[in-house]
């Protein structure tokens, strides 16, 4: 093993169990899987519905301290945890993990499968194309933006009577409206079912959307990084007869049928949640959806298969669910409800679902909490929250890091007072955990350069700080071995009554929810809105999104709106620039700063490394 340099050699390296073997050894009926090759699966629906009287397992959720780009490894010890009380505490586990973009794996960042003796593996099956969702996705998500452009276009050059007759044609003499049509009447007011008896005015409400070209908020997605396509002129050619204008597209992921397809729990939920999306304004200013497209069936056609929790294993064959990998900043960053409720009710009563929540727990774990857990209805008995010595010594003020360039001395030394202030940071997002009365373990992700000192004083500072415990693990090095000592931590943990509480009561007015997440858990002392984001509050809560869970867009590199604030900054008055709407998912998320939803790539991208070798067949290069 130790001669094993690259995360994709320790995973090319270790003896796979047939996909179908693992879905056995869960509980799975052959009936229930649909191999995807030997490596993958999907498990079908009804297995939730055959075990809806088991009791759940126990609910863990990894999060981490502020991310820095020195990494803390939140995927590493999810996996390292399973593997853990799994392979070495012969416990029932799974971990239910993400879906990462194929963007990133080739530009910048690389995958996700987590890292050295702790990975999903095969890495390559994991970090590609997986069994199709994010492909899936990006086909819904561009039939939309098809149908918004064609409908204003056809509506903009015909009559009303043209626009009836072509959407409810005569057939054989006979006009019949098909079953989303009928629900467009309904939401109009105009309760009628023979196509002969609608007024002129209720078939000019019914032909047109009028949507405002300028209220449009749905885009086009690709799942690739190509910073060419954020800003586009659309419908250039002469067919379109002069109906240009400027759209975007944004890097798959960050599409809304992503984060429907994460908090969906059932093929009738997702088909609903499809069809509430609200894609514009009309010029009325009444918010138009997917349904009102006429596109809703389409769309859960689409996404039929998608909606079934992918299954794989780790390195020490540990059942794992990939599945949804919503943006943790636009979107809530977690991974599908359907995926964590299949696993709990797979591992029974006495076992263990860890998932990981994206980012820092400011971020990924509040919304786990107050949008995951609120629309599933589960309930977290154990917070993992991830740390590392190099991490925080740049929250106490160690300096800036290359991509490329040597470490300064900083992190490869032992500095035991750069590291005490850093356990600002620390001790903030314990609290954050705790506030929601849920206990946390701390684990603390050794790295080679850590010294003995270091990592003590990070164990008592967070034991300090209110941790239920905090516990040194070497996983990334050894495996589960190396992470025995949280999971026993975490089994302690999950015996002691958890108190959940959810932050704020969705009732509350859009501000009042906002001020509340900016003070309470970022540390803000008030928060501004400014013009846009006070014209959106209006127009939500006119058009009765007002009470929809709020997902705070901010950047996931300090407490504040500032990534260079570090440490646990106070006092500061956090801007809300600007809000705006995910109802088919059941979010509204402020912008605070701006958010990129279309990464670029860098000069020398991950592509250049990323290899097939033509004889074996392996794919080389990923990490
Ligand atoms: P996160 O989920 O927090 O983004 P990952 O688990 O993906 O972090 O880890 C980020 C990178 O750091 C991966 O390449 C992983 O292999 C590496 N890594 C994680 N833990 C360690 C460790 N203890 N020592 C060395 N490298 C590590």
């Amino acid at each position: 093993y130790s001669l094993l340099q690259y995360d994709i050699e320790i995973s090319q390296s270790c003896i796979l169990k047939p996909i179908d073997q693992v879905a056995k050894e869960v509980g799975l009926l052959p009936d229930e899987v649909e191999l995807y090759g030997q490596t993958k699966a999907k498990v079908h629906l009804s297995a939730l519905k055959r075990l809806k009287n088991q009791p759940d397992g126990k609910y863990i959720v990894v999060t981490g301290i502020t991310p820095t780009p020195l990494g803390e490894g939140k995927s590493t010890t999810t996996v390292g945890l399973v593997q853990a009380l799994g392979a070495h505490l012969h416990q029932n586990v799974f971990a239910c993990v993400r879906q990462p973009s194929q963007g990133p794996t080739f530009g910048i960042k690389g995958g996700a499968a987590g890292g050295g003796y702790c990975q999903v593996i095969p890495m390559e099956e994991f970090n590609l194309h997986l069994t199709g969702d994010i492909h899936a996705i990006t086909a819904a998500n561009n039939l939309v933006a098809a149908a918004i452009d064609t409908r204003i276009f056809h509506e903009l050059t015909q009559t009303d009577q043209a626009l009836y007759d072509r959407l409810v044609p005569s057939v054989n003499g006979v006009r019949k409206f098909s079953g989303i049509q009928i629900r467009r009447l309904q939401k109009l007011g105009i309760n009628k079912t023979d196509p002969m008896a609608l007024t002129k005015e209720e078939v000019s409400l019914f032909v047109r959307l009028d949507i405002d070209p300028g209220t449009i908020t749905w885009q086009r997605v690709l799942d690739t990084n190509d910073r060419f396509l954020r800003k586009i002129t659309i419908g250039q050619s002469p067919t379109e007869k002069g109906f240009s204008r400027t759209a975007q597209f944004d890097i798959t992921v960050s599409s809304e049928i992503m984060a429907v397809l994460a908090l969906s729990d059932g093929l009738d939920d997702m088909k609903k949640r499809l069809g509430r999306i609200v894609v514009a304004s009309s010029r009325r200013g009444e918010p138009v959806t997917t349904d009102d497209l006429g596109v809703t069936g389409a769309l859960a056609v689409l996404m039929k298969d998608a909606v079934k929790p992918n299954l794989m294993q780790t390195l020490e064959g540990t059942p794992v669910f990939v599945h949804a990998g919503p943006f943790a900043n636009i979107a809530h960053g977690n991974s599908s409800v359907l995926a964590d409720k299949i696993a709990l009710k797979l591992v029974g009563e006495e076992g263990f679902v860890v998932t990981e929540a994206g980012f820092g727990a400011d971020i990924g774990m509040e919304k786990f909490f107050n949008i995951k857990c609120r629309y599933s209805g589960l309930r977290p008995h154990v917070v993992v929250l991830v740390a590392t010595v190099r991490a925080l010594k740049m929250h106490g003020g160690g300096p800036a890091v290359t991509a490329g360039v040597p470490l300064p001395k900083e992190y490869m030394e032992e500095n035991l007072q750069l590291l005490a202030k850093g356990c600002s940071n620390l001790n903030k997002q314990i609290q954050n955990a705790r506030m929601f009365g849920v206990p946390v373990v701390v684990a603390v992700n050794a790295f080679r350069t850590d010294t003995k000192a270091e990592l003590a004083l990070v164990v008592q500072l967070a034991k300090e700080a209110g941790a239920f415990d905090a516990v040194e693990c070497t996983h990334w090095a050894e495996g589960g071995k190396g992470a025995v000592a949280l999971a026993q931590a975490v089994q302690r943990a999950s015996q002691t009554p958890s108190n959940f509480t959810f932050l704020y009561n969705v009732e509350l007015p859009v501000i009042d929810k906002i001020r509340l997440i900016a003070q309470q858990i970022y540390g803000a002392s008030d928060i501004e809105l400014l013009p846009e984001a006070q014209k959106k509050v209006a127009l939500y809560t006119k058009q009765g999104f007002g009470n929809l869970p709020i997902c705070m867009a901010k950047t996931h590199l300090s407490l504040s709106h500032d990534p260079e604030k570090k440490g646990a900054p106070t006092g500061f008055i956090l801007p809300v620039r600007d809000i705006r709407a995910s109802v088919g998912a059941g979010f509204l998320y402020p912008l605070v700063g701006t958010m990129t939803t279309m990464p670029g790539l860098p000069t020398r991208p991950c592509f250049y490394d990323i290899d097939l070798d033509t004889v074996s067949g392996e794919v080389n290069g990923l990490f």
